[in-house]
């Protein structure tokens, strides 16, 4: 006898993200300058904001734009530089905080994370209560976006943070954000939302609205269906507790763009051997290593080599790291430039070498250990 197929369990995701995470942090350690535009932002000529408080955002200064821009929007704005070590330090409280009353968490930055409250009963009392344990034991204020997947969760709390509490359905969803530009869609950058704008789709609902088939000349079969997915607010990720290190990077972006080689091979020298030094210390090695080019124009070129043995000997990765720059020989000035390591081993040394074994290293989600995606 065939029993009907289970009704899929219905799921409830939440992502969490604080508020002006590094401003609300430094308002923190300084309360006399609550109520003042306060940006955080590094200092030299190619400096981003890395957060602006609310105050100062209402002179339409934003994350990631030139701190220099920011100085003109606002020059009575106070300008702080970052302070990473009290971040973090500040981050693990809050997340601990969270790990103590959810089971499955995933954080995916300082001031982010999901979590899954499926069959957890009174998800919505359970997430108040934790914003406001939160906020009573940090000072911090953690905006909360709720639904049936990571996207619709995580697309509500950033559409209606500070302060956000919002639960919606896919379907809501749907409906409320088919105005918004199609960059709200995670996943969607910069260059799709250009090619989907020469196809005269601007918006969420342009995008729902369009066949699939209208859209694979431009994107291939497999991307059209997944922007149509994520237009109607289909996803299936799961949230994941155990972050799983496929690979660690060291990546420098120069204050300008640098043509003279034998500056950009000391750079690389220089950043293997931090990679290196810090692959050690987690006590893993790979054999597989990179590098990143970035030119002035923005094309970005990596090149990766695999060896016959595990390594995080700094002569050895360096060497190839060189041969791997010698033999793309950028003809054009260069941005930024970066060095990979990938495919861990993090069995014991002899092991790994001798069985060939490609094993991944894996470690608790934390911060401060976050490899940089190549
Ligand atoms: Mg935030």
């Amino acid at each position: 006898v065939a029993h009907p197929p289970e009704p899929p369990a219905r799921r409830v995701i939440a992502h969490l993200d604080i508020d002006a995470f590094y401003a609300s942090v430094e308002l923190l350690r300084r309360p006399e300058l609550r109520g003042l535009p306060l940006v955080v932002a590094g200092s030299g000529p190619r400096a981003v904001v890395t957060t602006a408080s609310y105050e100062a955002r209402r002179y339409g200064i934003d994350s990631a734009m030139p701190a220099a821009r920011a100085r003109v929007l606002c020059p009575d704005a106070v300008f702080l530089p970052p302070d990473f070590t009290v971040y973090r330090e500040h981050s693990r409280r809050v997340w601990e905080l969270v790990r103590g009353s959810v089971d499955v968490l995933q954080q995916v930055g300082i001031d982010e994370g999901y979590i899954d409250l499926s069959g957890v009963e009174g998800p919505l009392r359970v997430l108040r209560a934790l914003v406001a344990d939160v906020r009573e034991a940090t000072g911090l204020v953690v905006s909360v976006g709720v639904g049936p997947s990571r996207l619709v969760a995580k697309t509500v709390s950033a559409a209606y943070k500070p302060e956000a509490f919002v639960a919606m359905s896919r379907e809501q969803a749907c409906e409320r954000f088919a105005g918004a530009p199609v960059r709200i869609l995670q996943g969607v950058g910069p260059k799709t939302a250009e090619r989907l704008a020469a196809m005269g789709i601007a918006t969420v609902g342009d995008l729902q609205g369009r066949p699939e088939a209208e859209l694979v000349p431009a994107f291939g079969a497999r991307m059209a269906r997944e922007l149509r997915g994520r237009a109607h607010f289909h996803d299936a990720s799961p949230v994941e507790t155990v972050r799983v290190a496929k690979s660690r990077s060291n990546e420098t972006t120069f204050p300008r763009d640098v043509a003279d080689h034998a500056e950009l091979e000391a750079t690389l020298e220089r950043l293997a051997a931090d990679l290196c030094a810090g692959t050690r210390a987690k006590g893993v090695r790979a054999r597989n290593v990179a590098i990143k080019v970035r030119l002035d124009d923005w094309t970005t070129v990596t090149r990766a080599r695999t060896l016959d043995h595990f390594t995080a000997d700094t002569a050895t990765v360096t060497a190839v790291a060189l041969e791997l720059f010698r033999a793309y020989a950028p003809a054009r000035p260069v941005r930024l430039l970066g060095v990979r390591l990938a495919a861990f081993a993090d069995a014991a040394p002899e092991a790994a070498s001798g069985s060939g074994d490609e094993g991944e290293a894996r470690g608790r989600n934390d911060p401060g250990q976050l490899a940089l995606p190549l």
